[in-house]
């Protein structure tokens, strides 16, 4: 008879795309699933549901049992899975995700399957942790670059989720309190300056036009990412002065573009330490390995039973 693994279902809502995955016990992907994120708090349930209905099809199609179903979103989520706050999510506050989600994937698939809700760039740390490019470390730091920053620490091999889950939002501290509006309503956030969006504002055209020129050798574009660089490499200097990790992973789609944004970062970085950096012990810096489907790994990993 043909064995066949337990497996669980990750999907990662971002704010441009919902991507799913099966994941295996052995941690490979068996099947994934990819769609456009729509607009509105209906809208975004519905395409989750329809990712664990396609993804649980395909389980009972290649034999597998599914044993749980994590779903990663970008906001402020509570332990108990209540998305709180999400401000790349147009329409989409304060949802009791979890308690929903349960309720629908039990009328797609009807057993006993673990549901976690989490972060979505705390699942893609952890997956990183797990599986990718931070594997065995278990100080490390994650920072994803998309349109915002968001990201997770890992210490002492654990996730570090603070009282009430919401520890991680990495791109919300103060750069400078006299810079632009941040999208969570505060001001010159870092991430403001150092995401997809800051990149942007910087060049004063879109940020990829920056990173493919970057890629080409263009030398003003390659300019453009220098000064950027900066940006990136002073919040992470704030991060090392916080939690002391032996890595650094950066993910997201400005990092996964950008080849030479990771070595200027990385030659950015001591000169951003100030005086202790020649004293400290250097955090390795490494770009995140998982690719668009770290979110999506780690809330299946998260959703082991
Ligand atoms: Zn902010």
């Amino acid at each position: 008879m043909n064995v066949v693994s337990p497996v669980t279902i990750g999907i990662d809502l971002g704010g441009s795309k919902c991507a799913g995955v099966l994941l295996d016990d052995t941690g490979q992907v068996v099947a994934s699933s990819r769609t456009v994120t729509p607009v509105g708090a209906d809208a975004v349930i519905a395409v989750m549901v329809d990712a664990f209905g396609e993804l649980a099809a395909q389980a009972q199609s290649l034999g597998h049992t599914v044993l749980g179903a994590g779903v990663g979103v970008p906001g402020l989520v509570t332990k108990a899975g209540s998305l709180r706050y999400a401000p790349h999510l147009f329409g989409v506050l304060e949802v009791p995700l979890r308690d929903l989600m349960i309720e629908k994937f039990k009328s797609l698939y009807p057993h006993d399957i673990v549901v976690v809700v989490e972060n979505d760039n705390t699942a893609a740390a952890w997956a990183e942790h797990v599986c990718g490019a931070g594997q065995g470390r278990d100080e490390m730091v994650y920072v994803g670059f998309g349109t915002g920053i968001g990201g997770a620490a890992v210490m002492g091999g654990r996730l570090l989720r603070g009282k009430h889950g919401f520890a991680g939002e990495l791109g919300h501290f103060t750069i400078d309190r006299d810079g632009p509006k941040c999208v969570c309503g505060r001001y010159g956030c870092w991430e403001v300056y150092a995401s997809g969006n800051g990149l942007g504002r910087l060049a004063g055209r879109p940020g990829i036009e920056i990173t493919d020129g970057a890629a080409k050798g263009d030398e003003e574009a390659l300019a453009v990412l220098k000064k950027f660089s900066v940006y990136v490499a002073d919040g992470l200097a704030d991060l090392v002065a916080i939690f002391d990790p032996e890595m650094i992973v950066l993910g997201g789609g400005v990092l996964s573009r950008s080849e030479p944004l990771l070595s200027m970062v990385r030659d950015a970085l001591p000169i951003a330490l100030g005086d202790a950096g020649d004293h400290r012990v250097m955090p390795t810096v490494l770009a995140a390995r998982l690719g668009p489907q770290a979110g999506a790994i780690g809330a299946a990993l998260l959703a082991r039973p």
